[in-house]
């Protein structure tokens, strides 16, 4: 069996399994898409000390990085199912997609999350060409042009209210009939002068030329009217998916399915710990996900310590 395993190989698992291969105990990594979210990345500007880098060129290096120890690398491997130790400090058990399963002393889960998708025309085609996912990654590339953004909740006005002291121009789309955030961010919404909010507002599709975004269409629910609007940006907001569908039931999980940890990435199994994305822990982005990698690991490994010998 492991000593520690890792399921899930982005930020926070390669982080983690670093930190693990250092104490030079039995690492293994196991995930769906070595990389994770930063596959899908244009540009990289926020890993302090790097200046800019891309998200292929960024995975890349973390597995690089993680092949600099004696770890073994599950890769295309996705887990189905986890099972608690049958007594305290006994072995936890991964059961993988393929029929196999792994044991572990310690399990980090770092599966992750996913943006959650408008599924309409040209968001695919327009993709990391005018359609973002991520205001604190990407709202600076809009500096002084037109953005719009998806979804009237938290995330949506936050990111409105943000995107507008970049941006030249917000318009907030929102397609039921008033906005769902907090009133004291509504508020200060609608105090901001280029901001344009329209609810009852259904995204029908997402318009480009020349291989690049330049607008939005949308009916508006109320007239039946559609209607185009011109932008060079669109952030969509309508949540952040944490991949732990597999873990319901075993792992105590938030409202929004994310995994509840501690200060030490503790889950509510003993010896499970958790990091990144998919946890509890806010604001998702690659530095705060790989700190809490490592942060999970040496959680993990003082765990561990106090175990006694198999
Ligand atoms: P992820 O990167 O989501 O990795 C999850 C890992 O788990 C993957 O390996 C996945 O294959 C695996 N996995 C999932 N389910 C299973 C399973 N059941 N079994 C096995 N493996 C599984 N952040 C920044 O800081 N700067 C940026 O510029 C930036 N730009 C972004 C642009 C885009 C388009 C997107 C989508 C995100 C961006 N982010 C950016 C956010 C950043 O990518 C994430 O915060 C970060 O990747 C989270 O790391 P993680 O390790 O927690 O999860």
């Amino acid at each position: 069996p492991f000593d520690m395993l890792i399921v899930g190989g982005g930020p926070a698992g390669a982080a983690a399994a670093v930190y693990a291969a250092r104490k030079g105990i039995r690492t293994g990594i196991a995930a769906e898409r070595f990389g994770g979210q930063v596959n899908d990345t244009m540009t990289i500007e926020n890993y302090v000390s790097v200046l800019e880098t891309d998200g292929p060129k960024f995975a890349a290096a973390l597995e690089a990085h993680v092949k600099e120890y004696e770890v073994e690398i599950m890769n295309l491997q996705r887990a189905e199912a986890l099972i608690p130790a049958a007594t305290p400090g006994g072995l936890v058990e991964i059961k993988l997609a393929n029929g196999g399963a792994l044991k572990a002393r310690t399990v980090i889960l770092s599966t992750g999350a996913r943006w959650r998708h408008v599924g309409v025309p040209g968001e695919q085609e327009y993709k990391n060409k005018g359609v973002a996912y991520c205001p604190h990654c990407d709202g600076p590339l809009f500096k002084g042009k037109r953005v719009a953004v998806i979804g009237g909740g938290n995330s949506g006005v936050e990111a409105a209210i943000d995107l507008a002291g970049i941006v030249a121009h917000v318009t907030l789309v929102e397609f039921g009939d008033a906005l769902r955030a907090d009133a004291v961010l509504v508020n200060k919404l609608k105090s901001l002068p280029n901001v344009t909010i329209h609810v009852n507002a259904q995204t029908t599709e997402f318009t480009g030329a020349a291989g690049k975004l330049n607008g939005l269409s949308y009916t508006d629910r109320v007239s039946g009217e559609a209607r185009h609007v011109e932008l060079e940006g669109v952030f969509v907001q309508i949540g952040l998916v944490p991949n732990t569908e597999w873990l319901k039931g075993v792992v105590e999980l938030s409202k929004q399915g994310e995994i509840i940890v501690d200060a030490k990435g503790q889950t509510s199994l003993p010896g499970v710990f958790a990091a990144g994305d998919a946890t509890t822990v806010p604001f998702k982005q690659i530095i705060i996900a790989t700190g809490d990698g490592a942060k999970a690991a040496l959680g993990a490994f003082d765990y561990m310590m106090r175990l006694p010998a198999l």
